[in-house]
């Protein structure tokens, strides 16, 4: 799975967990804009 961030495809990731989950931000001390993973598990509620 290649992940990285879409605003300045820096390619590592840092995870922070959070009140609703983890979630990944750019890596990057420049950027460090929070990155939206398309493929994530919060979909569980389609019954
Ligand atoms: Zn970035």
């Amino acid at each position: 799975m290649c992940e990285f961030c879409e605003f300045c495809q820096f390619l590592l990731l840092i995870e922070k967990k959070t009140a609703r989950g983890v979630k990944r931000f750019c890596a990057s001390k420049a950027c460090g804009k929070p990155v939206t993973v398309i493929n994530g598990p919060e979909d569980e509620t389609s019954a």
